[in-house]
């Protein structure tokens, strides 16, 4: 027996049914939650923000050997307004730390940060006075990269787990803070920075 497939035509009151003009289109049912985390995690656009040697292995992936555009991430973008993905690399000196938080502040949310390299994780070789001892004291961190320097491979590693977390996060996660763990939340931060200006 043969199978026919039919076609589901979609068609609003607004636009009118012309006779002869045949209309088609396609249904994409799912789950809200996963249509907006679809495209939030192929269209990550990453902020140009690097800090020292790690950084050399961060613009190897938007290269042609890496290439960064399969997973729709070639877009750097030099201001925080139109990134959402900061890929913090290499070591965040304590001067740099009030700075690296105001340019996070001012990306759009939803937001997420990458911790590349042992610097900008824990602060690597350099456990001394001009250092943080990990980006996390500053900003929130999604996914840390190890290594001195992390390949472009590793790095790359990190952007899919990153979209592997997007895809299970809930659209009104956010909402679900009370105003007092948001204020116990920015008291955190503004310590962290405070005690990184000495
Ligand atoms: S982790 Fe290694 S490569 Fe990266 S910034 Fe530190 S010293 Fe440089």
């Amino acid at each position: 027996m043969s199978h026919k497939t039919r076609e589901v035509v979609m068609h609003d009151s607004a636009t009118p049914a012309l006779p002869g003009i045949e209309m088609g289109g396609n249904v994409l049912i799912g789950k809200l939650d996963d249509i907006v985390n679809w495209g939030r995690r192929n269209s990550l656009f990453p902020l140009t923000f690097g800090l020292a040697c790690c950084a050399i292995e961060m613009m190897s992936t938007a290269g042609a050997r890496f290439d960064i555009a399969r997973f729709g991430m070639e877009a750097f973008r030099a201001t925080p307004r139109q990134a959402d993905v900061m890929i913090v690399a290499g070591r965040v000196s304590k001067k740099m730390a009030p700075v690296l938080r105001q340019i996070y502040d001012q990306m759009p949310s939803p937001k997420w940060v990458i911790s590349m390299g042992a610097c900008a994780s824990c602060g690597g070789i350099f456990n001394n006075y001009a250092i943080v001892q990990g980006v996390d004291q500053i900003v929130p961190v999604d996914v840390y990269v190890p290594g001195c320097p992390p390949s472009p491979d590793a790095l790359m590693y990190a952007l899919i787990k990153l979209q592997q977390k997007i895809r299970a996060e809930r659209t009104g996660m956010l909402l679900e803070l009370t105003p007092k763990e948001t204020a116990a939340l920015e008291t955190t931060h503004a310590h962290a920075i405070e005690g990184a200006k000495g």
